[in-house]
């Protein structure tokens, strides 16, 4: 690419309409959490092995499952909802709602668990979300959530392993 096709790449970017902010910061931190999470650097290779051919899918291609696919939309036990590839916990289910998107949905991850970012697959601004430690795409947060905070996490149940209370939460792998 040379310098013309830089400066008219930028003229392209900057004639298109100026594009609203459409979320704000993040949710709040809840008090406990996934305290100091270190971030791992394997490649998506790494995890090929260790989840499903359709979790790897949604997990490190970023897609999305099919609406109403998941057995943890109808998840209403108290427990944990862990990444299915590192196992982090990244949901508790006190923050879990129906939301009737075909999707586990949640008002809050657990502090310290999600990292976010734009992503324009759709053309539209949305903010993407991923598991702070193996890095594995998780779903995305939109600004229709229940009062108070009014997010709605929108999470690939194929991307998410449930712990019920009653058990002990899974050693972190990876
Ligand atoms: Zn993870």
């Amino acid at each position: 690419m040379n310098r013309r096709t830089v400066l008219q790449g930028l003229a392209a970017f900057a004639a298109l309409p100026f594009l609203p902010a459409c979320s704000r910061a993040a949710a709040p931190a809840v008090a406990a959490g996934n305290a100091a999470v270190t971030s791992l650097a394997h490649p998506p290779a790494f995890w090929r092995d260790m989840v499903s051919p359709a979790a790897f899918r949604v997990l490190f291609e970023s897609e999305t499952e099919r609406a109403g696919s998941s057995p943890l939309n109808e998840e209403k036990r108290d427990g944990t909802f862990v990444c299915a590839a590192c196992y982090l916990p990244l949901f508790e289910s006190a923050h879990k709602y129906e939301s009737g998107t075909g999707w586990p949905s949640f008002t809050q991850p657990i502090a310290g668990s999600m990292q976010t970012k734009r992503d324009f697959v759709m053309l539209i601004p949305r903010t993407e979300y991923h598991c702070t430690r193996c890095g594995g795409h998780q779903g995305h947060v939109f600004n229709d959530g229940p009062p108070p905070l009014g997010k709605r996490w929108c999470n690939n149940g194929l991307a998410l392993r449930f712990v019920p209370g009653s058990e002990s939460l899974p050693a972190l792998r990876g």
